[in-house]
């Protein structure tokens, strides 16, 4: 705790921490001011996805700051800004067209949640209002999106305050929370998850429900957890039976994580809203934003005089935009999605090599390059490690002795689901950098196992 005493003035994430100074990154490296090099394996936040230090990117930022650097969208518009929206509103599934931008991840679930709450209101279905999401998933950490989550960490503190909305499990067909044999859901096509949203929602009334929320792949709560194939099939089906919008949060899987434009490519589905972040400018400047329908834009010309009952200062900040379409161009030009999926392979190889060999590695899945590793204490029965010993941090700081940054997850809190981290590297990355990083890991995971040894 010695942090506290001292002279700094910076509101840390965590006092009782010593944080590296970074002063420089070039691709997929970081240094600090001592010269330590650090392999960004988990992309920061999952949000590097390009790596670091593109002259590219930073001189389109230079560029347009230069020219205008700030533009009240309530008043004006940019030309980027109409080039960046239709670049998204390209990837997009049909019928999703129009973007609307705001600084972060949190920002755009908000901004999700009170379009499909204007979207009811305005045409005169007056109770809809309540908004279903699920345990173990995260949405953000301002109290509209923190209310939509699962985190319960997160929540607990803040309980009294959050909005009344009602959750549902997340798909963890390893550890499904309804004692169902792995596979059994899709062989008798009867998914417990599915039938339980279908029992809350006739619990509290269709006529309540403005929307559900959901990460197509459960990212930090769980680990890179993909549910069963037709999961969402299903869940859209009832949305629709219940005049319910399915928002899909794709902060963390959008613009090529997973091998994909985005994840729900995977599974042949369309949500009505699309919120996205960080990869969407690689990190460069703040920018996430939403997609939303044809069918809600619709409602809104029709029902509320063609305005939306919301907004932000920095909503479309020429800067951000700057950086994301100059990102998009990357992507575009150097087949980033196709790398992401072919590195993704020979990672997720390279990790189950691992498994073999470290046997507190329980599981290893994912889909492009977001991975997910699963520690347990015993695989057989299942039993996870204490929630104090923190593994999985601990694993993250003996791997930033030895030169790489993985994502440690938040650990079990039902004392089953066991702990996991995440490798999430730039899109960008090469064979030869994964061999790296993969030595590294197996000698952290082995320094690891000596400490539980001991
Ligand atoms: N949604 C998901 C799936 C996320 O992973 C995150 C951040 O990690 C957020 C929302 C919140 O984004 P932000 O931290 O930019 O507000």
């Amino acid at each position: 705790m010695e942090r506290i005493l001292t002279t700094d003035y910076v509101f840390h994430r965590d006092f009782t921490k010593e944080y590296p100074i970074i002063s420089y990154g070039k691709g997929i490296y970081l240094y600090d001011k001592n010269g330590k090099s650090y392999i960004d394996a988990c992309s920061g936040a999952v949000a590097a996805n390009l790596g670091h230090g593109i002259e590219e990117i930073a001189q389109a930022i230079a560029d347009q700051a230069k020219k205008a650097a700030f533009v009240h969208t309530m008043r004006f518009e940019t030309d980027i800004l109409h080039l960046l929206s239709e670049k998204i509103g390209k990837l997009a599934p049909e019928g999703l067209n129009r973007v609307y931008f705001t600084t972060g991840g949190s920002e755009a679930n908000e901004s999700a949640i009170k379009l499909a709450r204007q979207y009811h209101k305005d045409s005169g279905k007056e109770g809809k209002h309540v908004v279903i999401g699920r345990w173990q998933s995260y949405h953000g950490n301002t109290f509209g999106s923190l209310s939509a989550g699962g985190d319960i960490k997160r929540r607990q503190p803040y309980t009294p305050n959050l909005l009344p909305f009602q959750h549902i499990y997340s798909p963890n067909c390893r550890h499904c929370p309804y004692n169902r044999e792995k596979g059994d859901c899709e062989q008798h096509r009867d998914w417990s998850c599915v039938q339980d949203f279908e029992r809350l929602i006739l619990q509290i009334g269709p006529e309540n429900i403005s929307a559900f929320i959901a990460e197509p792949i459960t990212g930090s709560q769980l680990g890179a957890v993909a549910p069963p194939q037709d999961y969402f099939k299903e869940i859209r089906e009832i949305c629709d039976r219940y005049d319910i919008l399915l928002i899909l949060d794709e902060v963390m899987t959008g613009f090529g994580r997973t091998g994909k434009h985005f994840a729900l490519e995977h599974f042949g589905i369309t949500p009505d809203i699309i919120t996205f972040g960080k990869g969407v400018s690689a990190g460069y400047a703040p920018l996430a934003g939403m997609i939303a329908s044809d069918k809600i834009i619709d409602s809104l010309i029709q029902h509320s005089q063609g305005k939306f009952i919301h907004g932000y200062t920095y909503s479309g900040h020429p800067v951000s935009v700057a950086a994301g379409l100059s990102a998009l161009r990357i992507y575009e030009r150097e087949n980033i999605v196709e790398n992401a999926k072919v590195m993704g392979s020979y990672l997720l190889h390279k990790l189950l090599e691992l498994k073999e060999k470290y046997p507190f590695i329980a599981d290893v899945r994912g889909e492009g390059l977001l991975i997910g590793i699963e520690l347990l204490k015993s695989i057989q029965p299942s039993a996870a490690f204490p929630v104090n010993y923190k593994i999985s941090e601990r694993l993250n700081e003996l791997a930033m002795e030895l030169g790489a940054v993985i994502y440690p997850g938040s650990g079990s809190i039902d004392g089953v689901a066991g702990d996991h981290f995440i490798i999430s590297p730039p899109l960008n990355i090469s064979k030869d950098e994964i061999d790296e990083l993969i030595i590294i890991l197996d000698h952290s995971l082995k320094l690891l196992i000596q400490e539980l040894k001991e």
